[in-house]
């Protein structure tokens, strides 16, 4: 018989997982997801599909976090949906957060795994996760770094082809600021400037739901429950996973389950299920499975704030694709030996305006999560913990002082007419850091609340293979188990952790 495997989420790491575990027909695959299932790119929602949209939330599960921004003039509100709120976007659709994403396609670096080993994780070295980096990718860049002819393209526009003036200028004012231009910033030198790559194609956004399902859902052994919700995962009484159930009602056996539901989530089933932090469980009436305290610990994510400049309409010209170019470096400055922690990209969002969105890579915070009630419907309560370390604060400052530095440069003087936020008085640093408080945003990278790590290790919820400790048959493959987060964009990690994962439990790795 066919072993009966239940992935509970269609996001990064479910829609992966989904197509790769099908592609074996001693498998027989469900995949249960919360949001729409649209299963061809016709019947995709525009929004969607298109990868010139950025920042909406027509398909969103409404999540806030409990980080108060305090309320000011001029704070940009590109992407926040309530003034005074920091949201936590998560994409509640096929596809998850890689439907609605920026598909920006930066990868993780060799330093982001040496990180990983140095905690203890010896399974996680560049040397083991490369392959599965290039399994996934088709880039024209080729080479001995890159992959050709897997499922998700990438695309980067260049001064020969697509580039807009405005991304030309800020690449040539990142140069005089002294910092390196590379053609491939996914290369082997991942610091300086260049062109963005990005995961799409034709203008379509490349998710997992077109990337990967779009092509394996004519497979008998494939099905995907769409707008179904996982409530909690049922356990044998020796604590083995046995059954997913659904808030509809729907009992779902499985020989194998996957929890895919991203790092808010994925630990919001386990508290349900009775893993988690005994005292919550017990707060909430949730009969304990496991107590384990790291369930929804150890949350970092990349803090972010706008810089926004008033542009010339007619100078800029056209203003999509809205992303083109990337900088990335050191705090310390172009000339620093310091580990690259900051990214800025050049985001014209609408005529007139120009955003910066400056990204805190290396992020020191620390954040948390946990349910509130055993309903499946009720939003979490979620703290990020953006900016909580000082460093975090006093890096984004410099990192401000840069990119003034390039934005008022002499190659982006005919587009640039006036920096609006923070805005040029202020300029010391106690202004500048009550500015980051007013301004600061989420880039939406959540990860770590199902954290990796040895069986009894404290708060280590998953082994390295994403096994969940102390039950059988029970896995976390997403977002949630990375036991730091990268110092990129986390969606192509989640990608190849779940590329990695599939071939594991396909028995090939
Ligand atoms: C607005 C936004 C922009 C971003 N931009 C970028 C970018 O440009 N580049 C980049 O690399 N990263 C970006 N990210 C981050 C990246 O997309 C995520 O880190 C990655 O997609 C997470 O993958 P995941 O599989 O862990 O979770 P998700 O992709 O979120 O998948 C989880 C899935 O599980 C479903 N689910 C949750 N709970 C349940 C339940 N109880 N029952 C059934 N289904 C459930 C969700 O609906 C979702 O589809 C962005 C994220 C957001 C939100």
């Amino acid at each position: 018989m066919a072993r009966r495997i239940v992935i509970c989420g269609g996001g990064s790491a479910g829609g992966v997982l989904a197509a790769r575990l099908s592609e074996d027909p001693a498998n027989n695959v469900t995949l249960v997801e919360a949001g729409p299932d649209y299963p061809t790119a016709e019947e995709t929602a525009p929004e969607v599909l298109d990868a010139n949209r950025i920042g909406f939330t027509t398909h969103d599960w409404g999540y806030a976090s409990s980080d108060g921004v305090r309320e000011a003039d001029g704070v940009p509100t590109f992407g926040v949906v309530e003034q005074g709120v920091v949201p936590v976007l998560r994409g509640k659709v096929i596809g998850g957060c890689s439907s609605v994403n920026g598909a920006n396609a930066l990868r993780p670096t060799p330093e982001d795994f040496a990180r990983w080993t140095g905690l203890g994780h010896d399974r996680w070295s560049w040397d083991q996760v490369l392959p599965y980096l290039k399994k996934l990718e088709d880039d024209p860049a080729g080479g001995d770094l890159h992959g050709t002819g897997g499922p998700v393209r990438i695309t980067r526009f260049t001064e020969d082809d697509g580039m807009r003036p405005v991304g030309s200028a800020f690449l040539e004012a990142c140069a005089q600021a002294g910092h390196p231009v590379h053609e491939d910033v996914n290369g082997a030198d991942r610091r300086g400037a260049g062109p963005l790559p990005l995961n799409r194609k034709d203008g379509v956004r490349q998710s997992t739901a077109i990337a990967y399902l779009a092509p394996a859902r004519d497979r008998d052994n494939l099905t995907v429950l769409g707008e179904r919700t996982v409530d909690r995962v049922e356990f044998t009484d020796d604590g083995t996973a046995r059954a997913v159930l659904l808030t509809d009602g729907t009992r779902l056996e499985g020989d194998l389950i996957v929890l895919a539901a991203g790092s808010i989530g994925s630990p919001s089933i386990l508290m349900r299920s009775g893993i988690g932090p005994g005292r919550l469980l017990d707060e909430l009436s949730i009969p304990v499975v496991r107590s384990v305290e790291g369930v929804g610990r150890n949350l970092r994510d990349h803090s972010m704030v706008y810089v926004t400049y008033a542009v010339d309409e007619d100078a800029v010209g056209e203003i999509t694709p809205p992303l083109q170019t990337v900088l990335a470096f050191p705090s310390g400055g172009a000339g620093s030996a310091g580990e690259v922690d900051l990214h800025a990209v050049v985001l014209t969002p609408e005529p007139g305006v120009l955003l910066v969105p400056l990204v805190l890579y290396r992020p020191y915070s620390l954040g948390s999560m946990e349910i509130t009630s055993r309903d499946p419907d009720a939003a979490p309560h979620i703290r990020l913990g953006l900016f909580d370390h000082p460093d975090d604060l006093h890096r984004m400052v410099s990192g401000i002082r840069e990119v003034r530095k390039i934005m008022e440069s002499g190659p982006l003087q005919k587009y640039v007419r006036a920096e609006t936020w923070p805005g040029p008085d202020v300029t010391s640093d106690a202004d500048l850091v009550r500015a980051v408080l007013q301004g600061k945003n989420t880039c939406c990278h959540a990860v770590g609340t199902c954290v990796m790590g040895g069986e009894g290790t404290p708060g280590a919820v998953v082994d390295q293979s994403g096994k969940v400790h102390g039950v059988e048959g029970l896995y976390v493959i997403d977002a949630s188990i990375m036991p730091d987060i990268p110092a990129e964009p986390t969606n192509t990690t989640v990608m190849m952790m779940a590329e990695r994962a599939a071939d594991e439990l396909r028995g090939r790795a």
